[in-house]
């Protein structure tokens, strides 16, 4: 922590310094030249940080700066105790299937996670489900893929469809036998956490639940892989807290997931929320987590998805998860996000020019990566736990 203040004020001085001791820190006071000297806050500044606030109202405080980061479960860079900084290596969350196959996902090749919005019926189901092992077994990457549905909706809307709860988890239960492929679903009730942990091979927590707190912890103790969406209205830093609330429970299985946030172009504009690719590097370079993009909420309409999905792949996501639809006639019947649903036949192309990219581009782009983590002098590693 850094404080900067103007000169004169020896009393706030000795007051920050007595609660800094109190805290288990020392403070360093290095003199400026001419208005304001700047205190250095010495040793894990994570319990003093709650008194942030307090310090920058003493008299003469100009600035208080949190310089280390509040999420050492996840950061990419820790420091060592000898004052020394330690890049860690990057996680690898695995979800294995009744296939016995492991998708690894953030293990260099790209995972493919789709499927409805949500599950209505066994047989819409089941029917999306088989196309889409059919499809992964013709391309080969049946141990790429994991099969999405949601069985607990969060809706803006009381009376809109809210999912078929408990039933719907029997029926994706069901699918994964019959296709042996793993599946994710949202849960969004603590209280649901433990029972659901029996059933699913992945959670989802959606974007209005990412900083549900109770939620994120019960998750973090289940031990389940996760797959945490970025809230909409939430900066980089509230999203990796929120993953810190998972990991600090033990569970370091966590994919991050962008998905959108609201902007003044979101909602009657050109798309549903505004895809932050940027932020894909920067959680990266923050933390040790794969990362994943959905290309279908950002977008809000079927004609952007695989148009944003490929624009993510500049940015070497670890994964991608995507709504889609098996008939075009299904479209009326379906009662969530039907206007984003991608039809599969479609979504195929994108796998494929995800493979294509692959094979092709991402060695190129993995160059230019190489080249910036030398340049942070990213050379020591450890491992993550
Ligand atoms: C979903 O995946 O269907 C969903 C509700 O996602 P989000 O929480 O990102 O809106
Ligand atoms: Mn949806």
């Amino acid at each position: 922590m850094i404080i900067e203040m103007e000169k004169g004020h020896p009393t706030t001085v000795e007051a920050i310094r007595k609660v800094a001791a109190r805290h288990g820190n020392t403070l360093e006071v290095i003199e400026g030249s001419e208005v304001y000297d700047t205190l250095h806050v010495i040793g894990d500044v994570r319990s003093l940080a709650g008194q942030a606030d307090y310090l920058a109202n003493l008299p003469g405080v100009e600035r208080v700066w949190r310089i280390s980061s509040s999420y050492k479960n996840i950061a990419r860079v820790v420091g060592d105790g000898k004052r020394q900084a330690v890049h860690r290596l990057r996680r690898v969350v695995e979800v294995s299937g009744p296939d016995g196959l492991v998708r690894r996902i953030g293990g260099g090749k790209h995972i493919f996670l789709a499927g409805p919005d949500s599950v209505q019926t066994e047989e819409q189901t089941l029917t999306q489900a088989r196309m889409l092992a059919t499809m992964a077994d013709r391309l080969k990457i049946r141990d790429r893929m994991i099969f999405r549905a949601g069985a607990f909706k969060p809706r803006t809307r009381p009376t809109d469809f809210r999912g078929l709860g408990l039933e719907g988890i029997a029926i994706l239960d069901r699918v994964r036998q019959e296709t042996g492929i793993p599946y994710i679903t949202e849960v969004m009730d603590h209280t649901l956490v433990e029972e659901l942990a029996d059933h699913v091979d992945m959670f989802q927590i959606g974007t209005r639940n990412a900083q549900d707190f109770a939620l994120l912890e019960k998750v973090g103790n289940s031990g389940t892989p996760v797959m945490l969406k970025r809230g909409f209205g939430n900066d980089a830093e509230e999203w990796f807290n929120a993953a810190e609330y998972i990991a600090n429970q033990g569970n370091l299985d966590i994919v991050l997931c962008e998905r959108g946030v609201k902007t003044m172009f979101a909602k009657n504009g050109y798309n549903r929320f505004t895809p932050d690719l940027n932020v894909l590097r920067h959680a990266k370079e923050k933390t040790i987590l794969p990362v994943a993009f959905d290309p279908s909420h950002a977008a809000g309409d079927d004609r952007l998805v695989v148009e944003n999905l490929l624009a993510s792949l500049a940015f070497l996501p670890d994964a991608s998860i995507t709504e889609v639809i098996h008939a075009e006639s299904f479209r009326v019947e379906q009662l969530c996000d039907a206007r984003q649903a991608l039809l599969i036949e479609l979504y195929e192309r994108a796998v494929e020019a995800i493979l294509a990219f692959e094979a092709g581009v991402a060695p190129l782009l993995q160059q230019v990566e190489d080249h910036f983590e030398l340049r942070r002098g990213a050379t020591q590693e450890a491992g993550a736990r």
